[in-house]
């Protein structure tokens, strides 16, 4: 369906002219009023002005939360009193559960389907960390001579750093555990999609946060994201985003030793046996790489099938996809949307150019649908005959573009799939049980589905290894990352201390 640029559908209504920050309870601008425009993927129009953190806005935002952490009552209020904020929280998401969907779809060009599921996602992340907190114990050590206990303590001011792929969820992902664990935080959202953040500060306003509990500062990343982690005052940065920004993050960190929480790039691998359930393992490939505009860091955005079924696979993949309804992400029926910004959009259609200069054979998509002349759309794109030295073989692409390589044993399945740098999700489809996990277990990845989609049980560790990560939040994870574990030893009888000093 081609969207109507200024119609009903494209433009949610209310969109506030100005985003601003949000420090010490305050809606405020930018030191000067900088700002910076943002567009609609759909149209490429601006739509608003967004304030343009830098330095002083992270001094004055890292500020408040310091107060609020060492001054405040946040951390001193009871777990059962920061779960119920949380659930107060989930309970403000879900009222507006159709407007941040409206906004995360316009913002990000997300099709609306998949972004009600984000909205509700956020909801069940405030719920589900108020619920960890709340049934966490702490661990005692007793031996004949002493008892240690362990004492958790939020580490102070988390720095949470986010990408534009799912905005809203990857924010209350980190937001969640990190006001659960005692922290006050400040968040820098992704600049190409700061709508839907704007709506927290209301929401965590309402739930009763106390001010400087909770700040955002928008702006870009080499500035505003940059000034974060660079600040003194900050023990703890959380982030999601590419892997290069990953490792500037990490060596501007190291001048104070943060800790840090590194959700990273992929370029996860499906592989498909011959005797897979072949209609079911189709329609996970392709929703595996297609879902979210292919934006998706787990995407598997390389199958890998067996020889004998190769051929048959790939031309039931090829003429899926070409049947992959793309258009304006607010109509329901749209499967795949426009790209979040013209400079991704661009970066994503010089693989397509990559690829073919590299011999890849093009057999779905690879342009601009006819029907969408504005806008940053992309059909679904499949390369067949893909080898593992090409680069859209081996590097993330981040949009709707899959490749499609043979392999003759389980051997070379694993070979194939552990050939990248990256290793932070892998699909496996088998109806071998025993062989299905074997290969989950070669493969070089941090989460793996057998027979399975992108499914998550948020009590579970999430992240990835290789150059797809550093640790792992999740259930306890998170908590974990967000708090500092100390030990209390008691002795529990006589110390029989070495007597120095006595001859
Ligand atoms: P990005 O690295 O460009 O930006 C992410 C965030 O970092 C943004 O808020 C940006 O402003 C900020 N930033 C940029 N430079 C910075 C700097 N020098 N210092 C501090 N902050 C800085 O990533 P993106 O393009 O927004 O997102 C896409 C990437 O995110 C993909 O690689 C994708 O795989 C990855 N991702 C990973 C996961 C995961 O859980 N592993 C989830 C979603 C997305």
């Amino acid at each position: 369906m081609s969207p109507s640029p200024d119609g009903p559908w494209s433009l949610p209504p209310d969109l506030p002219a100005v985003i601003c920050h949000y420090i010490d309870g305050h809606y405020v601008k930018s030191e000067g009023g900088a700002t910076f425009p943002v567009a609609n993927p759909a149209t490429n129009k601006p739509y608003a002005e967004v304030a343009a953190g830098s330095g002083s806005e992270i001094d004055a935002a890292v500020a408040a939360a310091d107060r609020a952490f060492r001054g405040g009552t946040w951390p001193e209020l009871s777990v059962r009193q920061r779960a119920a904020l949380l659930h107060r929280v989930a309970d403000g998401i879900e009222l507006r559960a159709e407007r941040i969907a409206a906004l995360e779809s316009f913002d990000t060009g997300m099709p609306i389907t998949q972004a009600v599921g984000q909205a509700a996602r956020a909801a069940e992340n405030f719920r589900f960390f108020g619920d960890v907190i709340v049934s966490m114990s702490e661990d005692a050590y007793r031996s004949r001579a002493q008892l240690g206990y362990v004492v958790r303590k939020p580490k102070g001011v988390a720095g949470l750093i986010t990408p534009w792929n799912t905005p809203f969820m990857l924010e209350s992902w980190k937001l969640a555990p990190a006001l659960a664990s005692g922290c006050t935080v400040v968040l820098k959202p992704a600049e190409w999609t700061p709508l839907s953040a704007h709506l927290l500060p209301e929401i965590l306003h309402e739930a009763g946060a106390p001010a400087g509990v909770f700040n955002l500062v928008h702006g870009i990343g080499e500035l505003a994201g940059a000034a974060l982690v660079g600040h003194g005052g900050v023990p703890l940065v959380s982030f999601t985003g590419e892997t290069t920004t990953g490792k500037a993050i990490m060596r501007s960190a190291a001048d104070h030793l943060k800790a840090l929480s590194m959700e990273l790039g992929g370029k996860s691998p499906c592989v498909i046996f011959a005797d897979a359930d072949l209609e079911a393992a189709l329609d996970s490939a392709l929703f595996g790489v297609f879902s979210l505009n292919g934006e998706r860091c787990t995407a598997g955005s390389r199958i890998l099938v067996e020889r004998v079924i190769y051929s048959e696979f790939v031309d039931r993949l090829a003429e899926r996809a070409r049947r992959i309804v793309v258009g304006d992400p607010a109509d329901p029926m749209t499967q795949l949307g426009p790209l979040v910004h013209p400079d991704h959009y661009e970066r994503v259609l010089s693989y397509v150019r990559i690829g073919q200069a590299e011999g890849a054979r093009l057999v779905a998509g690879g342009s601009r649908p006819p029907h969408l002349p504005d806008g940053n759309y992309l059909a679904a794109t499949v390369f067949a005959d893909v080898t593992a030295d090409m680069r859209v073989f081996q590097e993330e692409i981040f949009g709707p573009v899959v490749c499609v390589t043979p392999f003759d044993s389980e051997h070379d399945a694993i070979e194939l799939a552990n050939r990248t740098r990256y290793g932070l999700a892998a699909y496996i489809w088998t109806t071998n049980l025993q062989r299905g996990h074997r290969v989950a277990d070669a493969i070089e990845s941090g989460m793996l589905w057998i027979n399975s989609y992108n499914v998550r049980d948020l009590r579970t560790p999430f992240g990835g290894v290789k150059e797809s990560g550093l640790g792992r939040e999740g259930g306890q994870l998170s908590i974990d990352f967000y708090s500092e574990s100390r030990i209390v030893h008691v002795a529990l009888g006589d110390t029989n201390v070495p007597r120095f000093g006595i001859e």
